[in-house]
Formats: structure tokens, sequence, C-alpha cells
């Protein structure tokens, strides 16, 4: 059945912190702590004027939310793209606060992004644009209170102005630190370009380990498909076909190929970097952009934008494995979906984790001026999610299991309440994650 579904990104993440909650540890002592949590502590709103290449004035909104910063410093990506709203901002520095303590790093959460079509800006509009944008943000991003990064439509490029925009703006300083993502050169961390991919490896391969996933035992011969093909989907293309699986389709937001011997990754790289686009190469079936969650295979890793699996497509979607490298593409109702049909759901903040985890490793290289080899940052990115990865497992068992214990806490405290849904991978992540950060707040206490 189709049900007309809220796709409103903070509703969404409202929906999947409720959900959580009354699995966390006695639920009726938070006494309003929960709601603290949930709420961003800053929301900045600026108008961007820019000079176009026609000499034309078009001004442009910009948001930077602070979710968090309970836990450190919040941390979070600036994307550029038409759909940027306040409400998609907000969940979306949400859910970096989840995943920053889910991975355990010394972050909150923030994000932050500008409404505008990247692909009709000219380089020299994105720049002016980008250049405004941290101007008009000030001291509100800094080494110790906000650090961006990239994210949809933005990358080291990108960061390399955020950082020389503010280092114009804080000279004698060492200015590093104020954003992650750099280029190497501008000091940019090593295997940074490709964390968020990387992580998202590791963590499917140790699930799929661990016997998390049914069906499946390795990644050898593991059919994939990857919508977007971006910084997060061109690099877990190519990582999950160098670790044994076979990428039969990837898309971007002019469409998708697929070929069911597997895909010639560097015929699409050459491709997409003379059309702009992965469609038409060589060889390939055509598929349409949504098409491909619909291809039948082992692994379907979505890495382009929120709320592609909805209860439109998620009982036509046939894999074993959902491995979320885009934040939040699988709404809640889908969730529910799939997980009655028995497919695995890898969640987003626990998948695509991994660029957090090097954002922070950069950071920390730039506070101590020092360059780590590829091979150190690998290894500790691969400890962080491996360890992301046994937690989020173990925690799911545990309230699997206590799942009777669980109905009868929050029927006691909230009689009216819907009987609690048996929780999924998403939930045991989202528990874990609202819950450090919880006993951080109560041992902070609430100030004054
Ligand atoms: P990107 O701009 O590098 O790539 C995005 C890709 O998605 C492009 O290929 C684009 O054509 C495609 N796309 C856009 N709209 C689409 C649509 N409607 N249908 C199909 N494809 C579409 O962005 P990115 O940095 O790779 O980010 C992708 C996702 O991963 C986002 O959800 C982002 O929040 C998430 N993410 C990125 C990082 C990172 O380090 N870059 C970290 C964590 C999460």
């Amino acid at each position: 059945m189709t049900v007309n579904e809220d796709l409103n990104l903070f509703h969404i993440a409202r929906e999947r912190f409720d959900r959580a909650v009354p699995f966390t540890r006695e639920p009726h002592r938070w006494r309003g702590i929960a709601e603290w949590l949930f709420r961003p502590e800053r929301i900045i709103k600026v108008t961007l004027p820019v000079e176009m290449d026609d000499g034309y004035v078009h001004i442009f909104t910009g948001y930077r939310v602070l979710h968090s910063t309970m836990r450190g410093p919040g941390k979070g990506g600036i994307r550029f793209h038409p759909d940027v709203n306040e409400d998609e901002i907000k969940a979306l520095a949400m859910w970096m606060t989840w995943k920053c303590a889910l991975v355990d790093i010394p972050f909150g959460g923030a994000k932050g992004g500008v409404e505008c079509d990247p692909h009709k800006l000219s380089p020299k509009e994105k720049r002016s644009l980008t250049r405004r944008f941290t101007a008009a943000l000030g001291d509100n991003i800094g080494p110790h209170t906000d650090i961006p990064a990239p994210d949809l439509y933005t990358d080291e490029q990108t960061m390399a102005i955020v950082y020389d925009t503010y280092a114009m703006m804080h000279p004698g300083e060492n200015n590093f630190p104020v954003v992650t993502g750099k280029p190497l050169e501008l000091g940019g961390s090593q295997g940074r370009s490709a964390a968020t991919a990387q992580g998202l490896l590791y963590a499917t391969e140790h699930l799929i380990e661990k016997g998390g996933v049914p069906g499946l035992t390795s990644l050898e011969g593991v059919e994939t498909t990857v919508q977007g093909y971006g910084n997060a989907g061109r690099n877990a293309a190519h990582l999950f076909q160098e670790a044994g699986a076979r990428v039969v389709a990837v898309s971007d937001s002019r469409g998708g190929i697929y070929s069911p011997d597997g895909l010639d990754l560097a015929k699409v790289d050459e491709h997409k970097e003379e059309t702009g686009s992965v469609v038409d190469v060589s060889g390939t079936k055509p598929l349409g952009p949504k098409e491909i969650l619909e291809v039948p295979c082992d692994i379907l890793i979505p890495a382009a934008i929120e709320s592609q699996i909805t209860t439109k497509n998620a009982a036509r979607i046939n894999v074993r494995l959902i491995s979320e490298a885009a934040n939040g593409p699988t709404t809640p109702a889908a969730d529910r979906v799939l997980a009655e049909r028995g497919i695995t759901v890898l969640p987003d903040i626990l998948g695509n984790a991994g660029g957090a985890v090097v954002s922070y490793f950069e950071w920390v290289q730039n506070l101590y001026n020092q360059q780590w080899e590829e091979r150190e940052v690998l290894q500790k990115l691969r400890r962080k999610m491996q360890r992301a990865t046994d937690h989020v497992i173990t925690k799911h068992l545990e309230l699997r299991d206590e799942l009777d214990h669980y109905r009868k806490q929050w029927h006691a405290l909230q009689p009216n309440a819907p009987e609690l849904e048996p929780p999924d991978l998403r939930t045991a992540a989202e528990v874990i994650a609202i819950q450090r950060v919880r006993n951080t707040a109560e041992t902070r206490g609430v100030w004054p």
C-alpha cells in the first residue's frame, strides 16, 4: 500500500529520534533533557548577494545550524543544492551530532547549506558565493566552535576557499583546523577524499563478517548498485569493486547505466569527465535516476540525496543489504517495509561516518602541525568503523532480546502511545549515540 509520506527531513529526524528514546536507559529520568538534546542550539540564516558573470546581482540564502556542542565543537558539511532549506539543514545537523557520538569523536553536530543550483554556477560565481557565505558566517565558524566540511556539490576546492576567506579574516593564526576536507597542499589529510566511502566499505565488510546480512558471507562477487556518482558514490563503487564486489549499475542526477557483467569503472570515470554524466557509456543499458534503486542485486548503496527509498518503491527493492552513504536516503515508513521484507539497512549515521572520522583526524593533524601517512589514517579509520559497527550489532541484539521489557517500560510511562516497534540497526545506532550525548549532558549538568 502506498501512503502519502511526510518527506520533511526534520519531521523524519523527529520520528527517528522518537523511535530511539524509549530504548534508552531509564527514559522516565530524562526530565526534559531529551527535548533539549533534540533542539538545535543555534540557527543562522544569511542573505548572500553575488555579482554574477553577466553583471546581475543574484541573492542567495544560506544556513548554518549548530545542533549540539555537548561533546565538542560543531562539525558538519556545507551543501549547495536547490532544495536546501532550514528544516533540511536542522535534520542533517542533528544527524551529525548522533554520527560523531556513535563513532566516538569529540565533536558535536552542525550543517550548512546554500540554496542554489550548482550546475548553473560558473567557477567564479561559485567562488564568490563561497566567500560571501564564509564571510557572512564570520566567527560563528572556527577551529573550536564549528568546523565545516564538504557535502553535496561542494568539494576540496570549495573548502580551500572557505579556509582562505577565514584566514584572510584571522591573519597570524593557525587557521587550518577551521575546515576539513581541504586539499592536501593546504592542510588536508591523506585518505580524506575517499574517507566516506572507505568507512562505508569497512562497516559493510564488518557487518557481513559478523553475520549481520542473511545470505552474504563476503563481498566476493556480490552484485552492487550505486545511486549517485559523486564523492561518496564514485569512491564507493571503486572501493567495493576492489574489495571483490561486482558493480553492475551506477547513476547520477541525469540517469543511470546497467551492465549485468559488471561496469568498467575506469571507462565510466572517463565518460563522466568528458560529458559531466555517467549516462550513455557505450555497451551499457540506460536506467532512469530512480530506476537504479529497483535493479535486483545484493547490495544497494544510495549515495545521492535524501528520501530516495520511500513507500512508493520500498516494496520493489530486491536486495539483501542497503548500505547508506547518503544522509537520510530511506524514510521511516520505508524502513518498516524493508524490515518486514527481511532487507538489512546499514544506517547512514554509521555507514557514512568515515568522512567525519577522517575530518577529525585532519583537525588533529592541523592542531599539532602533523602529517600522518595514509596507512596510519586508514588503520585508525578501520578501527573506529569496526568498533562502532560492533556496538550497533550488540545493541541491536540486546534491544531485540529485551523488547518485551522496553515495551512494558514504555507503556507504563506512555499508556496511550502505540506499542514499540521492533528495533532495527538504525534505531540501535541512534540509541547508542543519543545515550552518549545524554550521559555527557548529565555529567555537565544544566548551566547555570
Ligand atoms: P557530490 O555532490 O559529490 O555527489 C552527488 C552525486 O549524486 C552526483 O553524482 C549527483 O549527480 C548525484 N545526484 C544528485 N541528485 C540526484 C538524484 N536526484 N538522483 C540520482 N543521483 C543524484 O556529493 P557527495 O559529497 O558524494 O554526497 C552524496 C551524499 O553523501 C549526500 O547525502 C551527503 O550528505 C552524503 N555524505 C557525504 C559525505 C562526504 O564526505 N562528501 C560525508 C557523509 C555523507
